[in-house]
């Protein structure tokens, strides 16, 4: 089988909603685990989210012609929900009746995860349901905004059920080629953690690089104090769980924007940025991260994703 999967939004100005979590992140993350599944699997896949785009109906058009330039046989839209903080679980749209079959095991997958059965949907009045030539359905996954989602969703768990929905089988373990992320990383060593302050560009108070070794010298204490104190975090020279927590979510590289959540991370960026810190991404940190990423040569959308994480600390 050929799918087209689609990663809802991501692509300014075709943004997703906010709540507790943002959409984008989530249609990121589930996407990708969808996607490695699928050819895990031995199904090709056409990703259809476009790198750029001018205007939200530009993203949606340029959606819709990946997947029809490539004949695929089903469409698979990703998305995630947000109203009134109350509302909550799973709907899927679809155009067409086989749309509406393709989408069926696929709620059902979702629905076991706990999540409330808000039924299938028609969809002809979505953009990406009714432009495209081939069945499409559209997962509106679960709320953003509902504490109740929130607090059952695993991204993993999700795309497996997505997965097993459209394909009636889960994807081999051996063979899923997930993206690894560093906020679990239960590496604690005092090596990792030189290693990471070096990574992070921390300089201790004689300024020069740690020495990349097991030892916990003045020098590591002088850079986790520094860390520490830009991060906004009791300064205790100690690297505990608050500490590694804030060098984890770091390293893991989040996509960020424009008024996400703050903290640790937006405090770091701004270290970075030579801004004043205060941990809010506003329209100063904005402006400068537009500013780093044209010097280098990255396109100047002002989030934070991974290549413009890439250059900042590889
Ligand atoms: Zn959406």
């Amino acid at each position: 089988m050929r799918y087209g999967i689609d990663i809802g939004h991501n692509c300014p100005p075709d943004t997703g909603a906010r709540g507790i979590k943002f959409e984008d992140n989530l249609t990121l993350d589930v996407g990708n685990r969808v996607i490695a599944k699928l050819r895990a699997l031995g199904h090709q896949v056409v990703e259809c989210k476009p790198d750029k785009a001018t205007t939200v109906a530009d993203s949606l058009r340029q959606r819709c012609d990946r997947a029809n330039r490539a004949k695929v046989d089903v469409f698979v839209s990703i998305h995630f929900n947000a109203f009134n903080r109350k509302a909550n679980g799973t709907e899927i749209f679809a155009g067409s009746t086989r749309g509406h079959q393709i989408a069926k095991p696929v709620l059902d997958e979702i629905v076991k995860l706990g999540f409330f059965n808000r039924g299938l949907k028609n969809g002809s009045h979505l953009f990406v349901i009714s432009n495209t030539n081939m069945p499409a359905i559209l997962v509106e996954c679960c709320f953003i905004d509902s504490q109740k989602d929130m607090s059952i969703f695993e991204a993993e768990a999700m795309a497996n059920a997505i997965v097993i929905g459209l394909t009636g089988k889960a994807a081999p373990e051996e063979k899923i080629n997930v993206i690894p992320d560093e906020k679990n990383n239960p590496d604690n060593s005092v090596l990792r953690l030189k290693r990471a302050l070096n990574r992070l560009q921390i300089k201790p108070a004689n300024g020069r690089t740690l020495s990349e070794d097991n030892v916990y010298d003045a020098q590591t204490k002088s850079a986790v104090e520094r860390f520490q104190e830009i991060v906004g975090i009791q300064k205790t020279g100690v690297a505990g769980n608050t500490t590694w927590g804030a060098i984890n979510e770091i390293l893991a590289k989040r996509i960020i924007r424009r008024n996400h959540a703050g903290g640790v991370v937006v405090r770091y960026l701004q270290f970075r940025l030579n801004l004043d810190i205060d941990g809010i991404f506003g329209p100063q940190t904005e402006n400068a991260v537009k500013a780093f990423q044209r010097s280098k040569g990255l396109f100047a959308d002002g989030i934070v994703g991974p290549a413009t994480w890439q250059k900042l600390i590889g």
